[in-house]
């Protein structure tokens, strides 16, 4: 890789339910086409990921590699390695920026998809502080599960206490737990 090679990060976001995986797997796929080296990086905590891989392209699913926290990401790239994507940001926390920045910094065209914000509409890193210095930024929406319009929010159904920011496998979107809302009817029930 020459170092003049110029780095791109591109964010994919929104709420839970809003197909931010099926376009992280849509940009791989293309970049295998493309004839790129591509590694896809998911969190352990990812507990569909079994799933998803058997659903997924096989070439896809050669590129996987699961991993436990985001510094093991920077150990499984190699000086070939074109294109990096990361599924599931909120799960490797904020250490994820600085090996995102690392990777770009080396080069690499770098996909990270996730939540934008918590259950209670809050911001959510890494997402956040990933899009302020992203390239390209997309913020998706999904459909609201009360009147049917954009929904840029996730709400959490049920009434257990549990902190927006603890990170959980439950995170990464159960259709029991969590329902996409639009702005107005985030705020209802
Ligand atoms: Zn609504």
């Amino acid at each position: 890789m020459s170092q003049f090679n110029t780095g791109f990060l591109e964010v994919i976001c929104g709420p839970m339910f809003c197909g931010k995986t099926e376009e992280l797997i849509r940009r791989v796929r293309r970049a295998i086409i493309a004839k790129k080296q591509v590694l896809v990086f998911k969190h352990q905590l990812d507990t569909r990921y079994v799933k998803r891989n058997l659903m997924s392209h096989s070439k896809i699913s050669h590129r996987s590699k699961v991993v436990k926290s985001a510094k093991d990401i920077l150990k499984k790239i190699t000086p070939r390695t074109q294109v990096v994507a990361i599924d599931e940001a909120m799960l490797f926390g904020t250490e994820l920026i600085t090996v995102v920045e690392k990777l770009v910094n080396q080069g690499k065209r770098v996909i990270v998809s996730g939540l934008s914000s918590t259950f209670d509409a809050q911001p959510f890193e890494p997402i956040p502080s990933l899009m302020a210095v992203a390239d390209r930024v997309d913020k998706l929406s999904a459909v609201c599960n009360n009147c049917g319009k954009e929904a840029i929010f996730h709400k959490k159904l049920t009434n257990n206490h549990i902190d927006a920011l603890a990170i959980t496998a439950k995170h990464v979107g159960e259709k029991d737990i969590y329902e996409a809302r639009c702005r107005q009817c985030f705020n209802l029930d």
